[in-house]
């Protein structure tokens, strides 16, 4: 008994420092999950606050549908007054002009899901800022966009945003292996026409301008784009050419190489009476004019006299301000012909900036 009873002291000692352990781990353990339970709540807090601060998506179509077959699309984007398309063909991607506004591009390129991909050319059809700013948002770092080919006229201009564009250029051909090409020779071979060939069968002809054009509108380039079945779709964009470059367009021979008729004319110069001419027209023959223009703008865009022109062609227009973005496509098989669908219905219509220009040069009315 004497023997015993110190060996019960000894084990209900040891049992006492047993529960004592066990329940001291288990409220470490209830401690620990409060905490975690408590972190999680914040988080999911901040989560809440931070969606509630997040900007608004952008009210664009989202362009996923863009195939990768032969199929040619071509989008006259709604960029506001300027310019800015887009064309996909095959795995090939071209953009021509950019708009005035690097974050509305920006949106554009996101519905495109272009960040992280190849665009195979970009062409600057001359230098206002209504068609190189947005281009700006191509070289934005965080995009990782590889731009291929760069063609503009490269002619001097004093515009500090240009001169960041061409920053952003020249420093991408050091490290990038960007190839930057001046329009005035567009395929660096002393040729006015540098022919591009898309994947899906598509040809861009890079035409260009004219070397003693008066101010950066007539020195724009022309492009001519032929869809993979040549027969069913062709388009003219000459930027912001007017009567000068236009009629030189026909005097240097590009009326005959690589000639000027086609199914779908771009308006020159967002729809100004200097931009056309019956005779242009006549060149050019299209079934459809698309114009690109901001819905209220300074310039009395589109003008009355160009309408006037147009319609006396027998040419119907849409026209960005008033339908948004305007989609062509062409299958690329042969008779397949193309569609031109507006974001928004109706043709020939009016804009509330459309006025008569009393430029000299365009029709009196
Ligand atoms: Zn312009």
């Amino acid at each position: 008994m004497l023997i015993l009873l110190p060996r019960l002291l000894v084990t209900m000692l040891r049992r006492a420092v047993f529960y004592f352990l066990a329940l001291a781990l288990l409220a470490v353990l209830i401690e620990g999950q409060q905490q975690r339970s408590k972190r999680a709540k914040r988080s999911s807090k901040t989560h809440a606050q931070r969606a509630k601060h997040k900007p608004a998506k952008p009210p664009i179509t989202g362009f996923v549908t863009d195939s990768g077959g032969r199929e040619l699309i071509v989008r006259l984007l709604d960029i506001g007054q300027g310019d800015a398309t887009y064309i996909r063909n095959g795995s090939s991607r071209v953009i021509i002009d950019g708009g005035p506004d690097p974050v509305a591009f920006g949106r554009y390129l996101d519905s495109l899901n272009l960040d992280n991909s190849t665009i195979d050319v970009v062409i600057l059809s001359h230098q206002h800022l209504d068609h190189y700013s947005g281009l700006r948002e191509l070289f934005r770092t965080s995009r990782h966009i590889h731009v291929r080919y760069f063609l503009e006229n490269k002619d001097p201009a004093p515009a500090v945003t240009l001169a960041e564009l061409r920053d952003s250029i020249l420093s991408r051909m050091d490290r990038d292996s960007l190839i930057y090409r001046d329009t005035d020779d567009p395929c660096s071979d002393g040729r006015p026409i540098c022919t591009i060939a898309m994947t899906g069968g598509a040809k861009l002809h890079i035409l260009a301008p004219f070397p003693g054009g008066d101010g950066p509108n007539n020195r724009s380039t022309a492009v001519k784009l032929i869809g993979p079945d040549s027969a069913s779709f062709t388009m003219w964009l000459a930027g912001d050419a007017e009567h000068e470059e236009i009629s030189w367009f026909d005097s240097t021979g590009y009326s005959q190489n690589p000639g000027m008729r086609v199914n779908v004319l771009k308006a020159d110069h967002h729809g100004s009476c200097n931009g056309v001419t019956p005779r242009y027209l006549a060149l050019t023959g299209p079934q459809w004019i698309v114009a690109s223009l901001g819905v209220h703008n300074a310039f009395g865009h589109m003008h009355s006299q160009a309408k006037k022109i147009y319609r006396a062609a027998g040419a119907p227009w849409y026209r960005t301000d008033q339908n948004g973005t305007i989609t062509i496509r062409s299958p690329g098989t042969v008779g397949g012909g193309f569609t031109i669908t507006p974001e928004r219905a109706g043709t020939d219509l009016d804009g509330p900036s459309d006025r008569v220009s009393r430029q000299p040069g365009c029709a009196t009315e």
